[in-house]
């Protein structure tokens, strides 16, 4: 008797291979047959008309802290996402003990957009070891599977205190940091991360802790994981510029890492319309590396990196002080002073006069240019941009906006392409076999992006609408070669024996919907959410966790530990 039997749907397995019709049959977590199944079961859904498929994995994400008040893992979960990985760029809570925690949130509160108050109030602090950390997850009640990475900011506080903000590490402090990602590992972290980017600040404008560190210590940390024979590394790159030689220097680096220690190297990759082919040469280096003996591969996304703005977050001219002022008032006197003519032209006014350029790190507002910022009316591209819609109303753009913003009530969205504005490599990239398709960032800048749904945004706009990918193809990328890639055995595929984490959708509805605005935090912080149409059940570890995307009760989600923590 199996436990749950999902009857009459077309299975798209994960692996690439072609569709076929056949039933799904579930036992004690696992995938016990798939075919005809004539047994009866405890609970059956008919997927007439929809596609089975194996749960989405996410392999970047900053669940770390959400994980302690959001035991579902929104808005990831509402995607067709069952397990995610966490702790990436070096932004992990532990190790850290409680009486440092606001150490490791200064790590995180600007570089992350994650609030402090939201962290204060939804974390109860129960480690300060790593191994510690992840019982304390294992312990939370999960939707959908964790798994968690070690980060080097947090590694790096702990062990140094204040001076992992301004000094090198000494040899004892490098000796103790590997002494806790030797016991990371062991304990079960799926491995290390670290940041060496400029976008990653704490609130103050300094850098989070990882990138005081020279390149030594990472591959001495790195090292740590090459002995275990365990672990992959991820970094959120360094800023190198375009400057060919310094290019050069750090892909050497990389690639003598990933030969030197045998550790899986993984970053990020985006195309940026300022230099539209510097993307190409990492998936060069990804080659050289493994014809050289090492490994890497690429995550990548699926659609321009888009900074979301409205006036109920941030909007590009909050910094100058007409709008300042208007901005700090509560929504509705900003719309009242909105629709008041002599206000509404010094708004327009201000943003005329010669700015002062300031630098915006990760996903801050920039200075806007009105070709490269979009009214979103709408889940999925095209959008037409705001200055195409001025000209049409005859008015300048920022009255423009004024005025789209009040048709909305001050609730329209408006997109900043930060990244991956040309659709023709983004496809490029995902078709690169190097590449993974992930980087939500979900848990992170909540306020600011809204990339959990760039998996249900493969499936709608590239398989879709664009005919772009086969949803074959797009399953494979979302479940098997992330579940590869991390390891995590027993996952990413529907094959007999395998976990049963699955997804049933309808091909024809199934993509994000329009997000929106919460205060749904601990503290009542602010975040925006976004969920998918057309999941008809989301099954974790068996067990189905969503109906048409509502939470059914059932709290079946793992800790998943990586390998050495398995044998
Ligand atoms: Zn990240």
């Amino acid at each position: 008797m199996h436990d749950l039997i999902i009857r009459n749907g077309t299975i798209v397995d994960g692996s690439g291979l072609p569709r076929y019709r056949a039933d799904v049959g579930i036992a004690k977590g696992k995938i016990a047959a798939i075919g005809r199944i004539n047994e009866r079961a405890k609970e059956v859904i008919d997927a007439e008309g929809h596609i089975v498929a194996p749960g989405i994995i996410d392999a970047h994400t900053h669940m770390d802290a959400q994980v302690f008040w959001d035991p579902l893992g929104t808005c990831s979960c509402w995607h067709g996402i069952t397990s995610v990985v966490m702790g990436n760029c070096g932004f992990s809570l532990a190790p850290c003990a409680e009486k440092d925690k606001l150490l490791v949130m200064r790590n995180l509160e600007r570089a992350e957009d994650i609030a402090p108050e939201a962290m204060e109030a939804g974390i109860k602090w129960a480690w300060k070891t790593f191994p510690q950390y992840l019982d304390a997850v294992d312990k939370t009640p999960k939707g959908i599977n964790y798994t968690a990475y070690i980060g080097h900011s947090a590694l790096r506080t702990y062990v140094m205190g204040e001076r992992a903000f301004t000094d090198e590490a000494t040899p004892k402090d490098l000796t103790a940091m590997q002494r806790e990602v030797r016991s990371a590992i062991r304990a079960g972290a799926i491995g290390f991360t670290t940041s060496r980017t400029r976008n990653h600040q704490t609130p103050d404008g300094q850098p989070v802790a990882s990138r005081l560190a020279n390149w030594d210590e990472v591959r001495q940390l790195v090292g740590v994981m090459g002995e275990e024979g365990a672990g992959v590394f991820e970094i959120a790159a360094e800023d190198t510029g375009l400057d060919p030689e310094r290019v050069r220097d750090y892909q050497n680096r990389l690639k003598a890492l990933a030969i030197d220690s045998g550790v899986p190297v993984t970053f990020g990759m985006f195309s940026a319309h300022r230099a539209p082919d510097h993307w190409r040469q990492y998936f060069a280096l990804a080659d050289e590396t493994a014809a050289a003996g090492g490994r890497m591969f690429i995550q990548v996304h699926s659609r321009a990196l888009n900074i979301v703005l409205s006036f109920e977050t941030v909007m590009p001219f909050d910094k100058l002080p007409v709008w300042r002022d208007i901005r700090k008032l509560p929504l509705a006197e900003q719309e009242a002073a909105l629709r008041n003519p002599d206000i509404r032209r010094k708004l327009v006014e201000a943003t005329h006069e010669p700015q002062e350029r300031r630098r915006s790190v990760g996903p801050e507002p920039r200075s806007a240019n009105f070709k490269w910022l979009f009214l979103m009316d709408r889940a999925t591209p095209p959008y037409r941009s705001v200055a195409e819609i001025a000209d049409e109303r005859g008015k300048d753009p920022v009255e423009t906006i004024i005025d789209l913003a009040l048709e909305e009530h001050m609730k329209q969205f408006f997109l900043q392409p930060l990244f991956n504005q040309n659709q023709e490599h983004v496809l490029e990239m995902m078709r690169n076999p190097r590449s993974v398709v992930t980087f939500s960032d979900s848990g992170a800048h909540v306020s600011q992006i809204m990339d959990s749904s760039l998996q249900s945004h493969l499936l709608s706009y590239c398989v879709r609408e664009k005919q772009a990918v086969t949803l074959e193809d797009a399953m494979r990328m979302l479940s098997f070669i992330p579940a590869y890639q991390w390891g995590l055995t027993g996952r990413g595929l529907l094959r007999e024996g395998y976990a049963a984490d699955a997804i049933v959708f309808d091909p024809d509805t199934v993509g994000p919907m329009m997000p929106h605005l919460d205060h749904d935090l601990p503290a009542g912080a602010r975040r925006l959410k976004q969920k998918a149409a057309g999941l008809m059940a989301t099954v974790v570890n068996g067990e189905v966790v969503l109906r048409n995307n509502e939470h059914t009760g059932a709290l079946p989600g793992k800790l998943l530990r990586g390998p050495l923590a398995r044998r």
